[in-house]
């Protein structure tokens, strides 16, 4: 019998991704449900594409021409309305939504005892324990799709034994080499280049300043237990390795591949690896060397604030999450410069613990406590 999904994010990046290894199973999977923000056109092509019914639309306000095709289909509106497709004959939902908006949802698929395979990272650094807690308690099954966390699960799966830690790898991004004193002036343009992964834009623009890596550890420790000083990156410019896990006799198991999503997502409808595909073979003798180094903190700042807000815990990921998540949208804007995003971050987030004590385990409403003081407060800050 087929496996039934729901894609949520399916007109994005991975999303698509997620569709192109959808295409190599052999009628094993059936996509029931896919969900766009405001992209109908590609949602309606993909309706069609794989016969799926339930279509789900976040931005109510859109304007479109397409009434008439989306009536014929089962069609929501609002984002939190997409729960309504959550049901006993899901097997597998995929979280590819952007952001943090997909957190309530998140949530109510953690109850379905099924799948909640996610690539949306954002919702596991707010949501943190959380999420996990309740993914454990109703039995659901996390499985990462954030390719340095799909090879560390790929690497624990087989290996049962006690790690010492793991070790996350970083392309470095489109500034490993610019000159230092550059930085005040990148453009989104400039940033959303990425050299390595073809991305959605917020992505890409927290891949490029090394934000990606410090939501990666913080995505890493709620994902397998670890404890701060049992995560850590490096960067390794070719890509090639994604995840380390270190044991306590140091020896390290390593998982390499092309830099390719349809890897890790195929690891999903693929779990014995009987995937055979033509395509990001890896052929090492091609490659000229491997280069691994420390990430510099002083081209990087986002990284050291990433650690000590993984290690301060509590309130401070979502906080750090939300803020990033506000002040890259006004980078996109024009409105800040590049060396602000993480700037302003440092600054909110110092500002909020003035007044605030850090609360061990934070509830939803503490979160939304949190994000309404950064909304109340970001434009005075970033304005002084
Ligand atoms: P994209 O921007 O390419 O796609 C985002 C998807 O989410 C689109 O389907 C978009 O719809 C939808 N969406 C955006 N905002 C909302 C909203 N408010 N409500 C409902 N749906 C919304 O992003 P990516 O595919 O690159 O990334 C998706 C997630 O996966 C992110 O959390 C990212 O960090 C994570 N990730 C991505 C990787 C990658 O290689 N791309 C790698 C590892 C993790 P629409 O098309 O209509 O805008
Ligand atoms: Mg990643």
């Amino acid at each position: 019998m087929s496996k039934n999904i729901i894609l949520f994010g399916a007109t994005g990046s991975i999303g698509s991704s997620v569709r192109r290894i959808l295409d190599k199973t052999n009628g094993e999977f059936c996509l029931k449900g896919i969900t766009c923000n405001q992209n109908i056109d590609s949602l309606i092509e993909i309706s069609n594409q794989y016969n799926c019914h339930d279509l789900g639309v976040s931005n109510k306000d859109i304007s479109n021409n397409k009434k008439e095709i989306l009536t014929k289909k089962n069609t929501i509106y609002g984002i939190e309305n997409f729960e309504s497709f959550i049901n006993d004959d899901i097997d597998i939902y995929i979280l590819a939504i952007s952001g943090l908006s997909g957190a309530s949802l998140a949530l109510k698929i953690a109850e379905t005892g099924k799948t909640l395979a996610i690539a949306n990272k954002e919702c596991i650094i707010s949501l943190g324990k959380i999420l996990v807690n309740k993914c454990n308690e109703f039995n659901t099954s996390i499985f990462p799709l954030d390719s340095e966390h799909n090879a560390i699960h790929q690497l624990l799966y087989k290996n049962h034994r006690s790690i010492k830690d793991i070790t996350l790898t970083a392309s470095g991004g489109p500034f490993l080499d610019l000159d230092l004193d550059r930085f005040d002036s990148i453009t989104p343009e400039q940033a959303i280049k990425h050299p390595k992964w073809k991305m959605g834009n917020k992505i890409s623009i927290d891949s490029s300043n090394m934000m990606n890596k410090s939501l990666e550890l913080i995505e890493a420790k709620n994902l397998f237990h670890l404890r701060s000083d049992q995560v850590n990156a490096i960067v390794h410019p070719q890509s090639i390795i994604h995840g380390i896990i270190n044991f306590h006799d140091n020896s390290s198991y390593a998982f390499l591949s092309q830099p390719n999503m349809e890897v890790p997502i195929s690891s999903l409808f693929f779990p014995n690896k009987d995937y055979r595909s033509n395509d990001h073979d890896l052929d090492l003798t091609k490659l000229n060397s491997l280069d691994f180094f420390e990430i510099d903190n002083k081209r990087f700042p986002a990284f050291t604030l990433g650690k000590y807000i993984m290690q301060k815990d509590g309130i401070a990921p979502h906080l750090f999450n939300y803020i990033n998540d506000k002040l890259v949208k006004l980078f996109l804007e024009g409105v800040i410069k590049y060396t602000k995003i993480v700037n302003f971050n440092e600054r909110i987030i110092e500002l909020y613990f003035k007044s605030h004590q850090n609360i061990n385990e934070p509830n939803i409403e503490d979160l939304n406590e949190s994000s309404i003081w950064v909304d109340e407060n970001i434009k005075t800050i970033i304005n002084k």
